[in-house]
């Protein structure tokens, strides 16, 4: 997770308990146990030079390799906030999980091969069963390094079928494949980015709420992802 605001519902809904830090990164780790399952909660930390939330992509990575290396973890979830579209039918509130791939729609790299690096196209897990019984839309992540989004962006965004917008997940993605660790994104929609509205403005007056229902479905993903024979992850209630 990027910011320590979207995270503290989660924290204090699983009971998680700080562990040891990984210097120099500026992430923090949660550690909890539901049932037999241990579930890390891990956030970027704090910019040590601009003294804010680690949001964006480099801090998403670095974050991600770390618990990688530490937990070598059965699963990997990228979670947060994000902007929707009400053309797309997206309300303030709506948790979303990952459909299909995760894309950038910043990277423009015009000359061949690498104008598909740049989008990324990192496979989520199938989530459709997930969100099916949950109750829970399903949306393609895209992610840039920008809150705002400029017409570039915008083509991007239409050509790659983007139904979620944020600055992490498509970064998780990429460590998650290269570590071949199964991964997902459960996030909360703050801000819709076809409203008149300015998105920072948008952004702030719904974090908190965002951030508290992001927490309750998170726990009922955690719960699926462990215990239903449909989990896409394996079916650890017969492993234990
Ligand atoms: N201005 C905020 C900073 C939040 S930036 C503050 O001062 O607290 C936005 C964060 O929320 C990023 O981590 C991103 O993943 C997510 N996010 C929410 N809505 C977004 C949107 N419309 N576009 C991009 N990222 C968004």
């Amino acid at each position: 997770m990027a910011m320590e605001a979207e995270a503290r519902p989660i924290i204090a809904a699983l009971g998680a308990v700080e562990t040891d830090c990984a210097p120099p990164l500026p992430a923090k780790f949660f550690v909890a146990r539901v049932l037999d399952c241990e579930v890390v909660v891990a956030i970027n930390g704090r910019d040590p030079r601009h003294d804010v939330d680690s949001i964006g992509t480099e801090a998403a990575a670095l974050t991600t390799l770390e618990v990688v290396r530490r937990f070598s973890p059965d699963v990997l979830i990228s979670a947060g906030t994000a902007g929707g579209w009400q053309s797309k039918d997206a309300r303030i509130g709506d948790v979303y999980v990952s459909r299909g791939e995760f894309v950038h729609h910043d990277r423009r790299i015009a000359i061949p091969g690498f104008d598909a690096y740049g989008v990324g196209s990192y496979p989520s897990v199938d989530t459709a069963a997930l969100a099916e019984v949950l109750g829970l839309k399903q949306g393609i992540v895209t992610t840039s390094n920008s809150l705002d989004e400029n017409d570039d962006d915008r083509r991007m965004i239409a050509i790659n079928g983007g139904d979620v917008k944020e600055m992490e997940a498509a970064a998780v993605a990429y460590v998650a494949e290269l570590a071949g660790v199964p991964m997902l994104a459960v996030k909360a929609i703050t801000d819709l980015v076809d409203h008149h509205t300015a998105t920072a403005e948008q952004f702030a007056a719904n974090l908190a709420m965002a951030s508290s229902r992001l927490a309750g479905e998170l726990v009922r993903v955690i719960q699926f992802l462990m215990g239903s024979d449909e989990s896409p992850v394996g079916n650890r209630r017969s492993t234990s």
